[in-house]
């Protein structure tokens, strides 16, 4: 199912929680509502599911206006972050319920339900824990039996607000395999909030990033990660160094350092370079006025990668960057040592991108 979200606003008393939101979502999308807290992103998927009601804009499901209709009709699957399970229940009849409380017209009958269960609960590796109930399970546990509950009932969209937010990083990871997996499987549009970075760029196709109300960008992982609209974005996607300097002739210059800005044409007195972490590169002896000095304060072997914390020496500012083992071993360098740092990808923002 597509869905519109044409003009969306609402406030909750003065406040203005969403400010003028528009997109359009092709059906069998997954999408990540990424955001810091309280920008909008789960008062905006309540707006979708119905639970709360909207000011101004409009919804439409496969083009048709389903802004006045109840939550019921809207043919939607929940997952919440609290494993919004019922206690009493099994497994089984958790997974059940959506379908036994349909009305019998349109309910299955006692065979095809368990059949559906069964199958459901296969898919998320819960088959023999069908009898149990949730206080019996594991958190990454219920929250499979969230998502098979949530798909028994066959919804044209999947809504999920920080489905995985209360677990530890492995059972996270395992679980966004999962997700990926169950929507390849089911391809319904599905919509998740989360406000981990890291997480809407495994798992969604594209990203909706919010910030204050607002959308700030939409695209695909790779979109919003390579090519940040706004420095805010470029913020929020990851860690990040600046560089402060005058615009001029393609090039970000402070005092002698000069680093290449070709995206960058016009000329401002005040401009801003970010530079991810992976993109700079250190160098151990000074070749041009590219690179600018500076001394290794940290050495920091995480895995595969080394992060090393700099301080400049022209002015007083920290740097990161980032290294593989390789790289870093190549380089030998070690804490105190003074290299050169070369910034390689650099985004320039003006003072007016800073505006929202
Ligand atoms: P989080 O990641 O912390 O859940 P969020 O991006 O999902 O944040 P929302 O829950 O959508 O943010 O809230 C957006 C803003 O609206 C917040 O400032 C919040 O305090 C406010 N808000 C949300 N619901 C209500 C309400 N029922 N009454 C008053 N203000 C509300």
């Amino acid at each position: 199912m597509s869905i519109q979200i044409q003009h969306v606003t609402k406030s909750f008393g003065t406040f203005q929680a969403l400010k003028d939101i528009s997109i359009d979502i092709e059906s069998g999308e997954l999408i990540a509502l990424l955001g810091p807290s309280g920008s909008g992103k789960t008062t905006l998927l309540r707006i979708l599911a119905g639970l709360e009601g909207l000011d101004g804009g409009r919804i439409l499901f496969d083009g048709e206006d389903i802004t006045n209709v109840s939550p019921k009709e809207r043919k939607i699957g929940f997952v919440f972050q609290h494993y919004a399970l019922f206690r009493h229940m099994t497994v089984f009849d958790n997974v059940a319920y959506g379908l036994k409380v349909r009305p019998r017209k349109i309910r299955p009958s006692k065979e095809e339900i368990a059949k559906k269960v069964h199958e459901l609960l296969s898919l998320v590796k819960l088959e023999n824990f069908h009898d149990r109930y949730p206080s019996q399970l594991s958190g990454g546990q219920r929250q499979r039996v969230a998502l098979a509950r949530a798909l028994a009932v066959e919804p044209k969209v999947l809504l999920l607000d920080e489905p995985f937010g209360a677990l530890d990083a492995k059972v996270r990871k395992e679980l966004r395999r999962w997700l990926r997996k169950l929507h390849d499987e089911f391809n319904v549009t599905s919509i998740f909030v989360t406000h981990d970075q890291e997480e809407a760029l495994d798992v969604a196709n594209r990203i909706i990033v919010m910030n204050q109300g607002k959308i700030e960008q939409v695209g695909t992982p790779e979109e919003v990660y390579d090519n940040p609209k706004s420095p805010f974005v470029y913020d929020f996607l990851g860690n990040v160094n600046i560089f402060k300097g005058r615009l001029q002739n393609g090039k970000l210059k402070q005092g002698l350092f000069e680093i290449n800005a070709p995206h960058a044409l016009n000329s401002y007195e005040e401009a801003i370079g970010y530079v991810r972490p992976h993109d700079i590169q250190i160098e151990k002896e000074k070749v041009n006025n590219e690179t600018v000095a500076a001394k290794i304060m940290y050495i920091h072997v995480v895995g595969p990668t080394v992060q090393i914390e700099l301080k400049r020496q022209d002015v007083d500012e920290y740097l990161e960057a980032e290294l593989t083992k390789e790289q870093y071993k190549t380089l030998n360098i070690q804490k105190g040592d003074i290299v050169y740092v070369r910034p390689k990808q650099l985004k320039v923002f003006i003072p007016e991108d800073f505006s929202i």
